[in-house]
């Protein structure tokens, strides 16, 4: 067991049925709203049935109407091994029919109009269904093949991931933690695609980012107060002033470089791929990080928006009359941070907003990061090389989050990993949330092949 080149079961599939299991997940419409509204019943009902057609007992919890989670538990065959959190969420961000070529919820199978290749289009495609399909498939191609893992695996295949977690992952953490019970190490969302890049001397090179950190979310209110007043006689204190000096100064502030172990891991990956020739010093301060950074050709997103902290003001409230001075302003700034690098955001906020403003946290999610040196992390490089051998992996810390966050709240070392061989062109993050969202089927069929040996290691 565990080698892939062993021709005794036929991973081809398995590789049909994630492609039919996404399809009929991108069928079920489980649109998140925000804001409460939201209803993964359908897509969970589904996911559940082809996990119990497998022998497993999958359960659906609800922490509200339709606001549904499955959880299933696939017993390995090592007792003492510690278990394997796999998390996936169903719901999906909305879609606006009038801008699609096709139906949103169709699940329509038609060639990519870039890259050529037959792809599954629809909401959820690629954030994140066709993962649960690759999953759920490898599932059930061991209970037709008698293969079993050796360590517990354990399903989270969540609701609300889109907006707060609040009816998903949150949730279950609070109220059902015991379902995790064993788990040390997960996988989720975001990582083990192909990103392919170009050395300086142009020869094809493909890489595969691996989600091992997340930098947190910290969402902020600014607050300006002041006296409120006749708008011919303007007041010394004018709250919209010093909202707007606040806010023109969070923008203008250029974050100093903070390089974490995960991103430094990810430049020097990259750069061994790509044959960039390195120089002493090429990452100490800001402009000699930047234009390392700025060299690594199709890589540059991966790394470049986490070499520092960001906050972005994103929100803006005050006055209702043009001639009346409001006593109150009130922004929001969307400010992403760091492993390491909390405390250092928190004393930059105090110092931009200055004394004429204050700010709260509206909500804030801590940085996450898992170990590079781990076992784990080995098994997933493996996996993704033996079924491409000319894999370049590349540890990558998130810009934004996922639910790893709320998982690593019980002690869970959660990476990034939904695995797919994707084709040239490809604008892979492009299309998460975005119009005529679709994957090539190809990719769901590798995805399949490579869960497959990974989670079997
Ligand atoms: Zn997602």
């Amino acid at each position: 067991m565990g080698d892939p080149s062993e021709a005794t079961y036929d991973l081809a599939a398995a590789g049909d049925d994630a492609v039919r299991l996404a399809r009929e997940l991108v069928r079920r419409d489980s649109t998140n709203h925000g804001g409460g509204e939201g209803d993964e019943r359908a897509a969970a009902e589904f996911a559940a049935e082809a996990l119990t057609d497998a022998g497993l007992t999958p359960q659906i919890l609800e922490p509200a109407h339709r606001r549904s989670n499955v959880v299933a538990r696939v017993p390995g065959t090592d007792p003492d091994a510690p278990a394997l959190l796999v998390h996936a969420h169903l719901d999906v961000v909305p879609a606006h029919t009038e801008n699609w070529s096709v139906p949103p919820f169709g699940g329509e199978i038609a060639d990519c109009p870039v890259t050529g290749a037959p792809s599954l289009w629809g909401r959820g495609a690629v954030d994140m269904k066709h993962t649960v399909g690759m999953v759920t498939a490898v599932v059930r191609h061991w209970a037709r093949t008698g293969l079993r893992p050796r360590r517990d695996i354990v399903l989270a295949l969540v609701a609300d991931e889109e907006d707060s977690a609040a009816f998903g992952a949150d949730w279950l953490v609070r109220e059902h933690a015991h379902l995790f019970e064993g788990c040390r190490v997960g996988i989720g969302e975001r990582g083990g695609h192909t990103v392919h890049a170009r050395t300086a001397a142009g020869r094809a090179v493909r890489l595969y980012p691996i989600a091992a950190a997340e930098r947190g979310s910290a969402w902020l209110t600014l607050r300006a107060r002041g006296t409120a007043g006749h708008g011919s006689r303007p007041p010394a204190d004018n709250a919209v002033g010093a909202l707007a000096a606040a806010v023109a100064r969070i923008d203008a502030h250029r974050w100093p470089l903070h390089l974490t172990p995960v991103t430094r891991a990810a430049i020097d990956a990259v750069t061994a791929a790509l044959e960039i020739e390195r120089t002493p010093g090429d990452t100490d301060g800001d402009d000699a990080a930047d234009a390392l950074v700025a060299r690594l050709d199709a890589a540059v997103p991966l790394v470049a928006p986490t070499v520092r902290n960001s906050a972005t003001p994103t929100m803006l409230t005050a006055g209702y009359k043009v001639n009346v001075v409001p006593g109150e302003a009130v922004g929001g700034v969307d400010g992403r941070v760091l492993p390491g690098a909390e405390e250092a955001f928190a004393r930059t906020m105090d110092a931009l907003t200055g004394e004429r403003v204050d700010w709260e946290y509206e909500h804030a999610s801590p940085p996450v990061a898992a170990p590079l040196d781990s076992a784990v992390f080995r098994a997933m490089r493996s996996a993704l090389v033996a079924h491409d051998p000319d894999a370049h992996v590349v540890p990558v810390c998130l810009a934004g989050g996922t639910d790893a966050k709320v998982f690593s709240r019980l002690g869970i070392d959660c990476y990034g990993f939904s695995p797919m061989r994707l084709p040239e062109g490809m604008d892979y993050p492009g299309l998460l949330h975005g119009v005529d969202e679709r994957v090539p089927l190809e990719g769901l069929r590798s995805g399949v092949g490579v869960l497959d040996t990974f989670l079997r290691a």
